[in-house]
């Protein structure tokens, strides 16, 4: 492959293919980097260096409406919410920033020497009084061992402010960051809190030795290592990434919603206004139906101490002599009491409580039905917007 771009893999020395996509691959080594381009036609391709890092905007996956659509469904499902507030939502216009964050390509290359332990269980004989005892010895055997370690990763640093943190989370949950900044276009050196700097020693440094140790643990054999000395050079290209993040405005409410993905995610935002009201129903529901459920409990378990009584005393009587005619009477006027003193009252907590749970049901399903309709209404206030 011809290379017109002049770049040069910092792990290996061979020349980058000429970049087709903000990332680019040594083809010798595997090492990754992200290359920004000036604006300006023409002009080549550039690694990020600390002092004068590259930027790449990364435009959200969704359009506004996508976007408006997935946050009115996730607001609208939080128990007991405002439907009130819900249909609000509907109104709130979305607006998009940038928020920075920084992304580092890093090689690390190097060796490194350490003392390898092994395992091993010795048979010991010991003498104990007259008895000769054996006993399992248990020794680490300790072999020097050296590696090389050449490794190249892409790690995210946060900027240093709140929304920065949460798109920097989110960054490093997505399967494929390499995609992430393959759409990402040219941009203009954002003025974040914390400096590439600032944000490697502060927390990325750490994150690229522990990849350096993960990288060493997965080299050496053996049970346990220790002394782990290195002769490592870690180089690093900070890249800004400015990712759009869309935020919905709602009396003091603001969420942000960031589409990394055709699948959009809330980056923050309190929890919306619970509408108390229908809390205090929910719970009122409940009571009832748990104070009848107690009364049902109550009487099956009055009834079965009854009944259990019951045909104890039989079986005592009719075990005296000549007792059989008296155990059966007061079986059936245990029966009978029970019918008369226990079935009415019973028969009215069970209805109760089937009365409980309907009214209960009805009032979900109410619920339900307004908060579709909200869901409905809100989304058509939004797009009509768009
Ligand atoms: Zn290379």
């Amino acid at each position: 492959m011809i290379t017109i771009s002049g770049l040069q893999c910092r792990a290996c020395g061979a020349a980058l293919p000429t970049p087709t996509s903000p990332t680019v691959k040594c083809e010798y080594c595997d090492a990754m980097y992200v290359v920004s381009r000036p604006a300006a036609a023409g002009a080549a391709a550039t690694l990020g260096t600390s002092d004068a890092p590259g930027a790449l905007w990364v435009p959200m996956r969704v359009n506004p409406r996508g976007a408006h659509e997935f946050l009115i469904d996730v607001i609208a499902s939080t128990p007991h919410v405002s439907l009130e507030f819900v249909r609000a939502l509907g109104g709130a216009k979305m607006t998009s920033s940038g928020v920075p964050t920084w992304v580092f390509t890093v090689q690390i290359k190097g060796g490194f020497t350490c003392l390898s332990g092994i395992r091993e269980v010795r048979q010991v004989q010991r003498k104990i009084g007259n008895n000769i005892v054996t006993e399992n010895v248990e020794e680490m055997r300790w072999t020097p061992f050296s590696g090389q370690i050449r490794t190249s990763r892409v790690l995210v640093g946060r900027a240093g402010d709140v929304r920065s943190d949460a798109v920097a989370r989110t960054l490093r949950g997505v399967k494929s960051l390499t995609k992430v900044i393959d759409r990402g276009t040219p941009w203009e050196p954002p003025s974040a809190p914390l400096t590439a700097r600032e944000a490697w020693k502060n927390e990325v440094a750490g994150l690229a030795d522990a990849e350096r140790d993960a990288a060493t643990h997965q080299l050496i054999q053996g049970d346990v290592y220790k002394n782990v000395q290195y002769s490592v050079e870690t180089s690093w290209q900070p890249t800004a990434l400015v990712v759009e993040v869309g935020h919905f405005a709602v009396d003091r409410y603001v969420f942000d919603v960031v589409a990394l993905s055709k699948m959009p995610e809330m980056l923050g935002g309190g929890p919306p206004p619970v509408d108390q009201a229908l809390v205090a129903r929910h719970n009122e529901l409940r009571n009832v139906m748990a104070r009848a459920g107690q009364k049902v409990t109550s009487f099956t378990i009055a009834a079965a101490a009854a009944a259990t009584g019951v045909v104890l005393l039989a079986w005592f009587v009719s075990n005296s002599p000549g007792g059989g005619g008296f155990a059966v009477a007061v079986l059936c006027l245990g029966i009978g009491g029970l019918g008369i003193g226990g079935r009415q009252p019973y028969i009215a907590a069970r209805d109760a409580k089937e009365r409980a749970i309907d009214e209960a049901r009805r009032n979900d399903g109410s619920v339900d039905e307004a908060r579709v309709a909200a869901v409905l209404e809100a989304k058509q206030r939004a797009a009509s917007q768009y």
